[in-house]
C-alpha cells in the first residue's frame, strides 16, 4: 500500500482536501475519540508499513469513548497484526501470479481487473492488499496505455474492472482518459468499480466524478465497499442517490470480520440499510488469510450460521452471496 498522493493547489476538489486532513497518527485519532492515549497499539515500526489513515468523516461516524466502536476496530492497528500466525500469507489470493501486463489481473472468464492505484482513502486493517508491491504493477503509471493494449488485444473480456487500492483515488482527469478510452474498445460492455471511498469520504462523489462516469455506452457497475450498518450516513446516502440518478447500478460487498459484523442483527441492519440507499448486497465475503489480519477471521461455520439467520429474516434479495477467493479458482467459491 502507497499513501495516497498529496493533494494541493487552489482548485484541488474537495475531497482532496478532506483526504489531506484525514487521522495519520494514532494519537491524533485517541484524541479526537476520547479514548485512552495508552490504548494498546501496533509498534510504530510496524505500523509505518501500512499506516493509519481515517477520513475525519469516517470518523465523526464513531461513538466516542468506545475502543470497541466497529469502525474504529476496521481502522485501529492493534498489536495483533504483528503476530505472525501460520497460514496467513503475504499473496492470500495469488494474485501475483496472474499479473499481466500493464496491471491487469486475468483470472475469471470475461473480465479482467485493472489495479488502478495502490492509493486508499483509508487503511483498512484486515485489507487483502495490503501487503501488494503496488509500485511495480499499477495500471495508471503510464497512462493506462499497457492495460488498454492488454485489453483490447482479447476480445473474450467484455468486462472491465476497476481495482486497486481505491481508484476513486486517482483524479478525475486520470479515471476520465480511462474511462472514454474503454468506451471505444468494441468488444467491451461494462465498467465495474470496486471502492470504499463514497463510504469512508462521500464527497469523492462530485461533479467532475459524475461527469466522466455519466457519458460513454458502457454499463456502469459500482461495487462498494460497506461492512456495518453505521458507516452509512446521509451524506453517502446523497451519494447513492447521485449516482443512482446516472442509471447506475450499485451493489455491495461486505467482509465478514470478527467484532466488527459477525452477528446476524449487524448483518440484517446493513442489508436493510443498503436497501433504503438503494444497495443491493452482492458478496459476503470471508476474510483472505492475508498476514497480520488473523484477529478479523470468522470461522466458516458460524459463517454460515449467519447466512441462515439472514435467510431467515430478509427477503432473497437482501441476503448476500457468502464466498471465499481461492488462488487457481475461476471464479469465487460460495460457501453453502
Ligand atoms: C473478484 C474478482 C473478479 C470479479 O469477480 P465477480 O465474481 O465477477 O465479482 C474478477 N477478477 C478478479 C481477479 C477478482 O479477484
Ligand atoms: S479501501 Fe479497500 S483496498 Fe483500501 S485499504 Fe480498505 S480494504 Fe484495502
Amino acid at each position: 500500500m502507497i499513501p495516497s498522493p498529496p493533494a494541493t493547489g487552489q482548485h484541488a476538489p474537495r475531497w482532496q482536501h478532506a483526504l489531506r486532513e484525514a487521522f495519520t497518527r494514532p494519537a491524533d485519532l485517541l484524541a479526537y475519540l476520547e479514548l485512552d492515549p495508552s490504548l494498546p497499539a501496533l509498534a510504530p515500526a510496524l505500523e509505518r508499513e501500512f499506516p493509519l489513515r481515517v477520513p475525519r468523516g469516517y470518523a465523526a461516524r464513531m461513538r466516542k469513548a468506545d475502543a470497541r466502536d466497529p469502525l474504529l476496530l476496521q481502522v485501529w492497528p492493534r498489536p495483533d497484526e504483528g503476530i505472525e500466525v501460520p497460514g496467513f500469507a503475504l499473496d492470500a489470493v495469488g494474485d501475483l501470479q496472474r499479473l499481466r501486463d500493464g496491471g491487469v489481473i486475468h483470472k475469471y472468464e470475461g473480465r479482467v481487473l485493472v489495479m488502478a492505484t495502490g492509493a486508499c482513502a483509508v487503511h483498512c486493517r484486515f485489507c487483502f492488499r495490503r501487503h501488494f508491491p503496488y509500485g511495480e504493477h499499477l495500471a495508471a503509471r503510464d497512462h493506462w496505455r499497457a492495460a488498454l493494449r492488454t485489453i483490447a488485444a482479447d476480445a473474450s473480456i467484455r468486462e472491465v474492472i476497476l481495482s486497486g487500492g481505491d481508484p476513486l483515488s486517482l483524479t478525475d482527469d486520470k479515471l476520465a482518459e480511462l474511462a472514454d478510452a474503454l468506451d471505444a474498445i468494441p468488444h467491451l460492455r461494462r465498467l465495474r468499480i470496486h471502492t470504499r471511498q463514497p463510504i469512508v469520504l462521500p464527497e469523492r462523489i462530485d461533479e467532475r466524478l459524475l461527469a466522466w462516469l455519466g457519458r460513454g455506452r458502457l454499463q456502469k457497475i459500482v461495487v462498494l465497499h460497506a461492512n456495518h450498518p453505521n458507516e452509512l450516513d446521509a451524506a453517502v446516502a446523497s451519494a447513492m442517490l447521485a449516482l443512482r440518478r446516472l442509471g447506475i447500478t450499485l451493489l455491495n460487498q461486505t467482509v465478514l470480520l470478527r467484532n466488527v459484523n459477525d452477528d446476524a442483527d449487524t448483518l440484517v441492519r446493513l442489508s436493510e440499510r443498503l436497501s433504503e440507499y438503494g444497495i443491493l448486497p452482492y458478496y459476503l465475503h470471508l476474510l483472505d488469510r492475508v498476514r497480520g489480519t488473523a484477529h478479523f477471521e470468522v470461522a466458516e461455520t458460524a459463517a454460515r450460521e449467519l447466512m441462515r439467520a439472514m435467510h431467515a429474516r430478509l427477503p432473497g434479495y437482501l441476503v448476500p452471496r457468502l464466498v471465499r477467493e481461492e488462488p487457481g479458482r475461476t471464479s469465487k467459491t460460495p460457501i453453502a
